[in-house]
């Protein structure tokens, strides 16, 4: 196809709303099955009243806004497709949103399969990321203090990224999926809250991370950590059979990806009552499925605070 050609059609069907969110770094929550919900991003949006009115049905791949000011600009139509959205965002033309989509997704739009609508169960995948981030500074300053190394900066691919964008100055972590490709940046502040941004739509519960490193380690057994600092350090001290939660809840998921892999798992959360309350769960969850040794850090304690020799005294 001619670049200047646009396929509308095409584009609706291949290009989620959800890229098009994290394309202008806008960050909605989830609102119950297959529903995403946010403060109104559109430059139409005058209300100051009404918070939390933008939603966005994956499923449908369609969008709205239900405030009089929005619905008035759209002469009273309350949302729309993807390309009414960058259309709205932009303040331009369909035909020239629809340009804006080609360049952004356009490539890998054409080599996906059309997206299903309305699927009975919303997909609970992360799918394949289809950017990559380049020039990431694996020798920042800030991953010294915190104690890692420049060979498990490059293993793990961290660094700070001095692009554009909502990761513009923020510490990156590339997450893949249990078959290694990469799903998501995390990307971590390195002063103010909040610490840690995640890609809109992006499902912590169906993944762990450093996940595809670790079932090729060779060993049977693996570590289970809640962050990822925590699985870097663990990392560094030789134990690369490590993985981590991102976070301290625990999923069916996460849960199928340790049992179909390995055959024990030792549980190294953090030393706090939320470390605790989730080993406690972890273990109840896991105890007809195969053996958990766990691991009580000190009050306050940490696996990302610990030194090397300190957690291969814990981990024999
Ligand atoms: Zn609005």
């Amino acid at each position: 196809m001619h670049p200047d050609q646009v396929d509308f059609q095409q584009l609706k069907e291949r290009v989620s709303i959800e890229q098009v969110l994290s394309h202008y770094d806008l960050r909605l929550k989830p609102a119950g099955s297959g529903t995403l919900r946010g403060p109104c991003p559109l430059p139409t949006h005058t209300s100051r009243a009404s918070t939390d009115s933008f939603s966005v049905q994956l499923g449908w791949n369609v969008w709205s806004c239900h405030s009089a000011s929005c619905m008035a600009a759209r002469q009273g139509r309350v949302g729309g497709n993807v390309l009414d959205l960058v259309a709205a965002l932009e303040r331009c033309s369909l035909r020239q949103a629809g340009m804006c989509l080609q360049n952004w997704f356009g490539a890998a739009a054409s080599r996906l399969a059309p997206m299903h609508h309305a699927p009975a169960t919303p997909d609970l995948t992360n799918p394949p990321l289809r950017f990559r981030l380049h020039n990431i500074d694996c020798e920042h300053p800030y991953l010294t203090q915190r104690g890692i190394s420049l060979a498990t900066a490059h293993t793990f691919g961290v660094g700070l990224y001095p692009g554009p964008g909502f990761l513009a100055g923020r510490l990156v972590v590339p997450i893949h999926d249990h078959s290694g490709q990469l799903i998501a940046y995390a990307g971590r502040s390195t002063g103010e809250q909040p610490k840690y941004r995640f890609p809109a739509g992006f499902r912590k519960s169906q993944v762990l991370f450093n996940f595809h490193r670790a079932i090729h380690t060779g060993t049977n057994h693996t570590i289970l950590v809640e962050g990822f600092f925590d699985t870097m350090k663990v990392h560094q001290a030789g134990h690369r059979n490590v993985v981590a939660l991102m976070g301290s809840t625990f999923s069916r998921r996460q849960s199928d990806l340790l049992t179909g892999h390995f055959q024990s798992l030792i549980l190294l959360l953090d030393g706090d009552p939320v470390g605790r309350q989730a080993a406690d769960l972890i273990i109840q969850s896991l105890q007809s499925k195969m053996p958990v040794q766990r691991i009580d850090l000190r009050h306050g304690r940490q696996p990302d605070q610990m030194r090397p020799a300190e957690i291969r005294a814990l981990l024999g």
